[in-house]
């Protein structure tokens, strides 16, 4: 899960909602330039839960952090600001399609500790095992709202620690050439909390 650093939305989204109620009246257009927008300033590609890359966009959706069924009923944003027809940018982010994790097994849940990315940093609660691939807390404090956002997301579901398992063995063998490791860590989209990691621990 990486920490997103949320920018002010774009001219073309504020005009576009200035005559909008709702998240559901905004062109499908206007939607896939926001993931795009997103994507690319934002999210350095990957999906903010799994960190798997978003290679085309209609593998992803926007998700609402917090979901649109708690804003229509009064939950505040972090900001303070009511917003209930969900259409604050800074409220969304871009997650996969993977039907058994993040934003679609998050579906309208928002645990009271859940880890929100947009204002939460997760490396200050999780942390991976670098052997197994799995995600646990950094520290008793940190349990809670772990196996909150755990739970919510799926994050070490089966098929993900085998590809987080498989992708740590890769980073293993670059342990004798730290050099050529510096520069697959640079260009590889995917997983940068786990090569962060990896780099504060290992190298
Ligand atoms: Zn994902």
């Amino acid at each position: 899960m990486i920490k997103v650093n949320k920018l002010e939305p774009q001219q073309y989204y504020i005009e576009h909602i200035k005559d909008k109620a709702s998240y559901k009246e905004i062109d499908a257009d206007v939607k896939n330039r926001i993931k795009l927008d997103m994507l690319g300033r934002e999210q350095n590609h990957v999906c903010c839960y799994c960190e798997i890359e978003i290679k085309n966009i209609e593998d992803s959706h926007i998700d609402h952090v917090i979901p649109q069924s708690m804003l229509n009923q009064g939950v505040k944003l972090p900001s303070g600001k009511a917003d209930p027809g969900g259409l604050d940018y800074k409220n969304f982010l871009v997650s996969c399609n993977h039907k058994d994790t993040c934003g679609c097994k998050k579906q309208n849940a928002y645990p009271e500790e859940f880890i929100n990315p947009t204002i939460d940093d997760p490396k200050e609660y999780m942390a991976y095992n670098l052997f197994s691939g799995e995600l646990k807390p950094i520290g008793d404090e940190t349990k809670i709202p772990f196996e909150q956002t755990e739970k919510t997301l799926n994050l070490n579901n089966k098929r993900l620690i085998t590809y987080r398992k498989n992708f740590i063995a890769q980073l293993y063998t670059y342990l004798s050439q730290p050099d050529a490791f510096i520069m697959f860590a640079k260009q590889y989209k995917e997983q940068p909390t786990l090569i962060q990691q990896f780099i504060e621990e290992m190298l």
